[in-house]
């Protein structure tokens, strides 16, 4: 299998953006931009948007996804939205372990794991964040982060599961920097990862494996990034919240 075999993803993370009210105008804007895309689209959103976002999608080739998700079905967990209670209201994408839960909310590489399996179990798809901070890339520990990182977090996952996996190298360091890693480094990595997977399985899977780049991924530099091998398609933040801007981007993942 080649990367024109594989799905090219684009995905947006809103992060904390956009109340239920702004979020259908947003929807209806984006929906023809991106009505005739050859990759698939998702929006990540914030728990509250996600009723409004699944109303305004419907019928559309945009499909929805959370932005975390818990790993008990249910219980004594205030705050927390289980991965089933997603699943319940036909929520079909979670991101999960994105590096400002790993950074500001204390989430591990072992709860990374249990949020993956208890998504998986859900039936939800799961788009998985890895990447490594600034002094780890300069330390030269960039695989072995993202490598331990990845087997972790897939840990207990077979591989009749991983076509429900999506993994996401985000390098800490281009996240909301406006520093976006060069299509070399984000081939680089990628790469790597894809060779991590055949290790955990086997090279069918790696072929597989749905690979993106994240990390301020724009209109501007999409073409370059989306365009090399192990690069398919990409999560997006800052640049998922102008529908331009992002059509812009699902545009360059179906070219390339
Ligand atoms: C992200 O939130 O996953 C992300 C990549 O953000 P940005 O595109 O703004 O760097």
């Amino acid at each position: 299998m080649n990367k024109s075999l594989r799905k090219a993803v684009i995905a947006g993370n809103w992060k904390m953006n956009k109340t239920p009210a702004e979020t259908k105008p947003f929807i209806e804007e984006l929906k023809p931009l991106v009505a005739d895309a050859d990759c698939d689209v998702v929006i990540c959103v914030p728990f509250v948007d996600l009723q409004a976002a699944l109303e305004a999608t419907e019928g559309s080739n945009i499909k929805v996804g959370a932005e975390n998700c818990y790993w008990e079905k249910s219980g004594a967990f205030s705050g927390e939205v289980s991965a089933d209670m997603l699943a319940s209201m036909g929520v079909p994408y979670v991101v999960i372990g994105h590096s400002e839960r790993r950074a500001y909310f204390g989430e591990t590489d072992e709860t990374v794991n249990k949020r993956v399996r208890g998504a998986i179990d859900s039936g939800l798809t799961v788009i998985l964040c890895v990447g490594e901070v600034l002094e780890q890339r300069e330390q030269g520990i960039t695989e072995e982060i993202v490598g331990m990182q990845t087997k972790v977090a897939l840990g207990g996952v077979s591989k009749e599961e991983l076509d429900k996996v999506i993994i996401a190298y985000e390098p800490v360091w281009a996240i909301g920097t406006g520093k976006t890693a060069t299509p070399d480094q984000a081939q680089e990595v990628n790469h790597y990862i894809r060779t991590v997977i055949a290790d955990l399985y086997d090279e069918e899977a790696a072929q597989a494996i749905t690979i993106q780049y994240g990390g301020s991924m724009n209109d501007k530099n999409a073409d370059e990034l989306v365009s090399k091998e192990d690069v398919d398609g990409g999560l997006i933040g800052g640049a998922s919240l102008v529908a331009e801007k992002f059509s812009a981007i699902v545009k360059a993942a179906s070219n390339g």
